[in-house]
């Protein structure tokens, strides 16, 4: 795969400061495929003057132009959609259907969202006898995972943009290829030198030389709950704004009243989508105690179907630790019903479906985030008990309701403890905020939430 051997920093590609290299591993073959620099300190403060150089004309700049500079980076990705989806296959092992449609799909209608959003967000606003002027936080670094590598850089760096910020960002060591290859878009779409800028690396290198910079402002990082601790006690330790968006445990909630065939069938797909390397997935399936071995059956069969057409996990680490967490259901006394701990394959970083009943709630994998295709199964005796168990984790990022009655299914979710719940199998919505209650972060991403992420107020009274 095409590669560059340096850093996207003040509008070209620059040598990095030192000689370590990150090789880039296809997960489905376990080959190299190519190599990036491993960026230093030296690198990340090289980006993060540039970002603070170029901070003031981009924040100055009309709204209505930074808005053209988006909707030509979002045709910019456009164009590249076919290279850029088989990047994503080789790096993260997403099968190309997925790639093309999700993978590429989704963050082209964000930048869309945000060019729109741009040219039209009130930076400005009348309060009594006040002017606010909703200002750019500033330099902003962007520390992204390897999971949706498109996506979650888009995510963050298109509403940075729109708002008149500036932007250093440290993707994930195993999804290079694909940030290079948005940043040669963000040249190509005319955004002026040093508004953003790219440095490849290590997390405890070069991810933590930029959490850390002085001349950072905001830090929106979206990773395991364990670096993002510490991403927040940095940014606490400068005074600087952070974001977090962390990991999910997220309850698919299957109500009495609903169609049991379609929402098991459709919670199975949703863990077993990207490989169950979704912060959001739908990782606990409730059943009501009298449609329990009904559910088990009927998602035994999806995953089944499943069997060959998933991808692998990203790399040998993460498929270390999935298959450690089927072991310890199986410990705990969970019943395994689709897939296990062995490897379906003889290369690759495959992890077959796998779907266990009798999942108590207390059990570690009802409790830990596995990010992988590992469905768990609980019963519950009545709504009370639903609410309790879905609500009974660290986390809360997503979840599903589904009810014969979508007012029935409302009332359930107005209760729970989460940032997003998809009404019996509801759309994705590139408009709506997304991020976390308790423990799965802080702040939203995507639409007007996410815009107002990277702004700050000045009020002017008169
Ligand atoms: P991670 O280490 O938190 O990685 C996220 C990003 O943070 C990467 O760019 C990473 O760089 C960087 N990073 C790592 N250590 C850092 C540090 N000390 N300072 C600054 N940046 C740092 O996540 P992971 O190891 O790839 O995955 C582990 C687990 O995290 C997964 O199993 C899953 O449970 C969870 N996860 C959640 C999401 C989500 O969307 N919420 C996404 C991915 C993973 P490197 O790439 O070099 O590590
Ligand atoms: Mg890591």
């Amino acid at each position: 795969m095409k590669a560059h051997d340096g850093m996207y920093i003040d509008g070209a590609w620059r040598p990095a400061a030192g000689g370590d290299v990150i090789d880039v591993v296809n997960p489905a073959d376990e080959q190299v495929i190519g190599q990036v620099p491993a960026g230093t300190a030296l690198d990340v403060d090289n980006a993060v003057r540039a970002a603070r150089a170029a901070l003031a004309g981009w924040a100055a700049t009309p709204p209505a132009e930074r808005a053209a500079r988006l909707a030509a980076l979002r045709d910019g990705l456009v164009a590249r959609a076919e290279e850029i989806a088989e990047t994503v296959t080789a790096e993260l092992g997403a099968p190309l259907k997925l790639s093309q449609t999700v993978h590429v799909g989704a963050p082209i209608a964000v930048a869309g969202s945000y060019a729109d959003l741009a040219a039209t967000y009130a930076f400005e606003e009348r309060v009594g006898n006040s002017t606010v002027y909703h200002e750019p936080v500033g330099v902003v670094a962007a520390i992204t995972p390897w999971n949706y590598p498109l996506h979650q850089i888009v995510a963050k760096v298109a509403p940075a943009l729109a708002a008149g910020c500036t932007v250093v960002l440290k993707p994930a060591e195993d999804t290079p290829l694909t940030a290079q290859l948005f940043a040669e878009a963000v040249h190509e779409a005319g955004v002026p030198a040093g508004v953003f800028n790219l440095v490849t690396g290590l997390g405890p290198v070069a991810g933590q030389a930029l959490a850390e910079h002085p001349d950072v402002d905001l830090v929106s990082f979206t990773g395991s709950t364990a670096v993002g601790r510490q991403i927040a006690a940095i940014a606490g330790a400068g005074i600087k704004k952070v974001a977090l968006e962390l990991g999910g445990k997220s309850a698919n909630v299957i109500l009495p009243s609903a169609d049991l065939a379609r929402a098991v069938n459709v919670g199975v797909a949703n863990v077993m989508s990207n490989s169950g390397q979704t912060c959001s997935a739908w990782t606990r399936m409730l059943v009501h105690r009298d449609q329990y071995e009904e559910a088990v059956e009927l998602a035994r069969t999806a995953a089944a179907k499943y069997g060959d057409r998933i991808g692998p996990l990203v790399n040998a680490g993460q498929r270390e630790r999935v298959r450690g967490y089927i072991h310890k259901g199986v410990a705990e006394g969970a019943r395994l019903v689709a897939g296990g701990p062995e490897a379906p394959r003889e290369r690759g970083y495959y992890v077959s479906p796998t779907v266990f009943a009798d999942v108590r709630p207390d059990m570690t994998i009802a409790q830990e985030e596995i990010f992988g295709p590992v469905l768990s199964i609980l019963r519950y005796e009545d709504e009370e008990d639903a609410l309790r168990i879905a609500n009974g984790t660290v986390y809360g990022l997503a979840g599903a309701v589904w009810a014969g009655d979508e007012a029935e299914a409302v009332a359930f979710a107005r209760r729970m403890e989460t940032g997003q719940v998809d009404i019996n199998g509801g759309r994705f919505n590139p408009l709506a905020p997304f991020g976390g209650y308790k423990q799965s972060g802080v702040g939203r991403e995507l639409g007007h939430h996410g815009l107002a992420e990277y702004l700050q107020t000045k009020s002017l009274q008169f």
